[in-house]
């Protein structure tokens, strides 16, 4: 699907979920015990199929915590079966992945997890209560059974220098890709101590020149580079310092059923609404599309922040 600009929009981003395990203070608000009125996985099956259509080739499942819903493991896996979706993938704080691997192993084209710190007190304290060591094992075993990791490590105001040298040293040791994510005004907390041009400089400083991977910079918003000696690579998102709109390929479905064409800006699409006044097929694909033709050309985070947190509309 090309939108008014030309972008191939070819990825849907499905939040099943606004419910969460954990509480990281720069996502959930204190006290959120909201619940959305959630699509069916039979209606989100239905606008998997239908978007399939219409060119979308790579779906991510994400929240609140996907893996908290009854039957995730099991969509993530119907969804494969749609035609034409050629990837599939998770984002998760692992807290309950290790069981459901099992499941996802050779369904997943790749698997997020959200990894803030290496300290277990201050994952804790990050996480609303959350255990670094749930997480550390469920990173290991999706590795061990062949599952490509990337790990999530937002800078937000907790995240310093230490975190970021401790993370990094994950990706030297092991084969998975370390991303440092600016923080994005979004939900109850902004505002960063870092931004990705500091934490590169930092790293340049202790591994030596981070040379860029060729295939992997401007084809998503993760500037890729693997130093010298690394297993695995280091990512790093900056839609603040380094906006990528003019490349952004993506949808959003947020749990309650609103097809958003940017985390910005756009007006969503209400589909749960469409579905259950009995729309037709091609009446949805129609409100898909004009979802896609009003993306805006550029969202970017500095024109406004966004109160409903990630948690919502999915990250
Ligand atoms: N619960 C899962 C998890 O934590 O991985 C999936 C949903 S969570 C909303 C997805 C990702 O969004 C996480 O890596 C989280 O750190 C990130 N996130 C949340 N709020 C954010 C913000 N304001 N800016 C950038 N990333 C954010
Ligand atoms: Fe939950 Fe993920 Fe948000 Fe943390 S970032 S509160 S784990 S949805």
């Amino acid at each position: 699907m090309l939108d008014a600009l030309g972008r191939d929009i070819n990825y849907l981003r499905m939040s099943i979920t606004d419910q969460c395990n954990l509480r990281c203070f720069y996502c959930m608000p204190a006290g959120w015990s909201g619940r959305a009125d959630l699509l069916s996985f039979e209606e989100m099956l239905k606008i998997c199929f239908l978007s399939a259509g219409l060119g979308i080739t790579r779906v991510r499942v994400t929240g609140g915590e996907p893996l908290l819903r009854d039957g995730a493991a099991k969509f993530c896996k119907d969804i494969s079966l749609v035609p034409g979706i050629g990837h599939v993938s998770l984002t998760t704080n692992g807290a309950l992945l290790q069981r459901h691997l099992p499941e996802l192993a050779g369904v997943l084209s790749s698997c997020n997890i959200s990894l803030d710190t290496c300290q277990a007190e201050k994952y804790k304290t990050i996480t609303g209560g959350g255990s670094l060591d749930k997480a550390m094992d469920a990173i290991f075993e999706t590795l061990r059974l062949g599952i490509p990791v990337k790990l999530n490590c937002v800078a937000s105001t907790a995240f310093d220098e230490q975190d970021a040298l401790d993370l990094a040293s994950l990706a030297k040791d092991y084969p998975l890709t370390v991303r440092f994510i600016e923080l994005m005004p979004i939900g109850p907390s902004s505002g960063a101590t870092l931004n990705g041009d500091q934490i590169f400089a930092l790293l340049e400083k202790r591994y030596g020149r981070l040379e860029p991977m060729k295939d992997s910079v401007g084809g998503g918003p993760a500037a890729c580079f693997k130093p010298k000696g690394f297993a695995g690579k280091i990512g790093f998102i900056s839609p603040l310092t380094s906006n990528f709109c003019s490349s952004c390929n993506r949808l959003r479905l947020t749990a309650d059923g609103r097809l958003k064409p940017c985390l910005f800006l756009g007006k969503p699409v209400d589909l749960k609404a469409l579905i259950r006044s009995g729309a037709s097929d091609s009446e949805l694909k129609e409100a898909i599309s004009s979802a896609v033709k009003g993306k805006p050309q550029d969202g970017c985070p500095s024109k406004g922040a966004v109160e409903e947190g990630m948690f919502r509309i999915g990250g």
